[in-house]
């Protein structure tokens, strides 16, 4: 099916909503100590107690300049692996196709982190088997510490967590650039070190005057994890996921800031406006294909 991205302007800036499609995890894994009867309301668990997910990887663009942060699952999981996260071929390319770009057009790859359903995309599986670069034009930025883990996991959940990742590194090595702390990757974009989820995850934040953006990559997940106790299993450092989720949605709260979040498969984007010690959502950039899945 052919979509075209949702698109929303910052100053100057245009941001699409790409996505890689969706997927579904294990709904315990992605709410961590929340009950499952909680959870369950807003995303209900298929019989393997799955949620569906979203891939959103946004794209921002000014002039020649395209930055796309993450990259989804891609193409490169095999059948088993496809089946346990029901996820099919990915539909960035597509996506890209649909705005009148191609892979070779994306100049600046913001990686958040280097778990497979973030980097998978880096690398697309062709025909033949071979992987090569998906974007053999981009430079890939992460932070100096994701990319040590990555090549040296330090223990076995690290392996686990790291296990796709340093066959993606290598095959496009030459693109990759470790950064160390918060960096500008071209003027008005930034990529911001939060830590929580990992110990050295990144967001991406666009401000141009008065208008700004913020993917918030695995900090905020979905639109539930806007709750500060709503934090993933994953999380390395759950405590700073909710200081670091806090401070962006109080800043964000009653203002034009749009907030995007790495898997909800309702919502691309929202403005945020606290209400009763809650973050309600006044205005949202939906996700119109999820209710034709
Ligand atoms: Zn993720």
């Amino acid at each position: 099916m052919h979509h075209t991205p949702p698109k929303i302007a910052i100053g100057s800036f245009t941001v699409a909503f790409l996505t890689d499609g969706l997927w579904r995890n294990d709904g315990g894994c992605m709410f961590g100590v929340v009950p499952r009867e909680l959870w369950k309301r807003e995303h209900p668990p298929d019989e393997q107690n799955r949620i569906r997910l979203n891939l959103t990887c946004p794209l921002i663009i000014k002039g020649r300049d395209a930055v796309l942060v993450d990259t989804g699952i891609g193409n490169r999981l095999g059948a088993v692996e496809g089946k346990i996260f029901d996820h099919g071929e990915g539909w960035l390319l597509d996506h890209l196709r649909a705005l009148g770009m191609e892979a070779g057009d994306v100049t600046h790859l913001i990686v958040s982190h280097l778990h497979f359903d973030h980097c998978g995309g880096i690398v697309r599986r062709r025909e033949s088997g071979v992987l090569e670069s998906s974007f053999p034009n981009a430079r890939i930025f992460v932070q100096k510490g994701e990319l040590a883990i990555a090549k040296n996991p330090r223990n076995e959940r690290l392996r686990a967590a790291y296990k796709a990742a340093g066959e993606i590194v290598a095959i496009a090595e030459r693109q990759f650039e470790a950064i160390d702390g918060d960096t500008e990757i071209v003027p008005g974009v930034m990529a911001v070190r939060t830590g929580g989820h990992t110990a050295d995850h990144q967001i991406a934040a666009v401000q141009d005057g008065a208008d700004s953006f913020v993917h918030l990559a695995d900090i905020v997940p979905t639109r539930s994890h806007m709750r500060g106790p709503w934090n993933q299993a994953y999380d390395l450092d759950a405590l700073r996921s909710m200081e670091e989720k806090a401070r962006y949605l109080e800043q964000a709260s009653g203002s034009k800031c749009w907030l995007s979040f790495a898997h909800d498969d309702s919502i691309f984007a929202a403005r945020v406006r606290k209400e009763h010690g809650r973050f309600e959502i006044t205005d949202r950039v939906p996700v119109s294909y999820a209710a034709e899945a």
